[in-house]
């Protein structure tokens, strides 16, 4: 692997034991060349086909599930055939589930692995940059029910994971800039130094793979930290929402026009300009990241949020506790990412228009 700082495997600690992230380039041709006994593939389909050769044996091994990485296939009523189809292979408690794939196959085989014989083990290979520097650890799955999104879901960690970033290659940039947003996020957690660092390799990291990995390998061992320490996220975990209200309510209002990573980077541009805007941040906070989430929404800075579908989302995140309170992760007066409850005030309003039609662009 490149990267000499880069250890190969970290451990991370959860109240199902600890379990591994292995940092393996080669995973695929290892996993290919391992005996198939006892063991259940969930893969996406897509990547089953990019990786045809690599994965000759996985596809042709007796217990394979192919399926599209759409939000359908996560829904609860899909996994009636999920399991029929496992129980007609033979499952049982002591086989293991493989899922390869990004979030969909990863919260797909998550919840199967928690729920069937009243929990079974499951290995992870993520293929998507998002799952691969962010949600591969951490434990929650979310399964859709109905239209309602991520609804339905347990804290099931795998039991072990495997990160080989040649999955990234086929990858399209946007799919790799919404991935880094996640990372930028991670970073901007860990304060306003990480994030002058990330900012710094920003580059690099589209055309260095060793700036890549390092930067994955940085995002886990941030967000192992505050999950060994809240894992069921009642607490500090909380922060890694920055970016998020704001995200999600402007993926709703665009009707998801713009991949959830763009929307979380533009989430948290928006965030820092809300804050010193209501006179709760600062404004230097605003200006030290603007540069890099910009260009990392670059391209959909235009696309038009309209502002009553975005204030009707906010409203609805499930994280506000009250009708006309919101709940978001603002920067305050040092710089620090805080839990803060705010008003749906005018104030809120004209500082959320006043960066969606002027501050986003300039
Ligand atoms: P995804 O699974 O939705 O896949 C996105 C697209 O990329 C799909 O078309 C897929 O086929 C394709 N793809 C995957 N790997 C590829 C590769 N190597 N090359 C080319 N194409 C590839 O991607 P995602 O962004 O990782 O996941 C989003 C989902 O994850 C959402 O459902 C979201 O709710 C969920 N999610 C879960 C968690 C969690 O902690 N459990 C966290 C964040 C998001």
């Amino acid at each position: 692997m490149g990267g000499s700082s880069v250890s190969s495997s970290m451990t991370i600690q959860s109240h199902k034991g600890p379990y591994d992230v292995h940092f393996r380039e080669e995973a695929l041709e290892l996993l290919n060349n391992q005996m198939f006994d006892n063991v259940h593939f969930i893969i996406d389909e897509k990547v089953a086909g990019l990786y045809a050769d690599s994965l000759s044996n996985v596809v042709n091994s007796p217990s394979v599930l192919m399926l599209e990485a759409t939000e359908d296939t996560k829904t609860l009523d899909k996994f009636t055939g999920y399991i029929e189809h496992l129980v007609s292979k033979g499952i049982r408690r002591d086989h293991t589930l493989v899922a390869i794939g990004g979030g969909v196959i990863q919260d797909t085989t998550c919840f199967l692995a928690a729920t069937l014989l009243r929990g079974v083990r499951w290995t992870f290979y993520p293929t998507t940059l998002l799952s691969q520097a962010d949600s591969c650890i951490g434990s929650k799955s979310s399964i859709n029910v109905g239209q309602t999104k991520n609804i339905v879901g347990t804290f099931t960690p795998p039991n072990e994971v495997y990160v080989s970033t040649r999955f990234l290659d086929t990858l399209s940039e946007p799919d790799i800039r919404s991935g880094v947003g996640e990372i930028l996020k991670v970073h901007a957690i860990a304060g306003q130094e990480a994030f002058a660092e990330i900012s710094q390799a920003y580059s690099a990291l589209f055309s260095e793979r060793p700036e890549m990995i390092k930067a994955i390998h940085r995002a886990l061992e941030i967000k192992k930290a505050y999950i060994e320490k809240d894992e069921f996220d009642r607490g500090p975990r909380n922060i890694f929402n920055y970016g998020h209200s704001f995200g999600h309510a402007i993926e709703a209002a665009t009707e998801f026009a713009i991949p959830h990573g763009i929307a979380v980077t533009i989430g948290m541009d928006m965030a820092n300009f809300v804050s010193r805007s209501l006179n709760f941040g600062r404004q230097d906070v605003f200006d030290q990241m603007h540069p890099t989430l910009q260009e990392n929404y670059r391209g959909f800075e235009r696309t038009a949020v309209p502002m009553d579908g975005f204030v009707n989302a906010i409203l609805k995140d499930k994280k506000n506790t009250g009708s006309q309170q919101l709940t978001l992760i603002l920067p305050d007066k040092s710089g620090a990412l805080a839990k803060t409850i705010i008003p749906n005030d005018d104030s809120f309003q004209s500082a959320c228009e006043e960066y969606l039609t002027s501050a986003r662009l300039s």
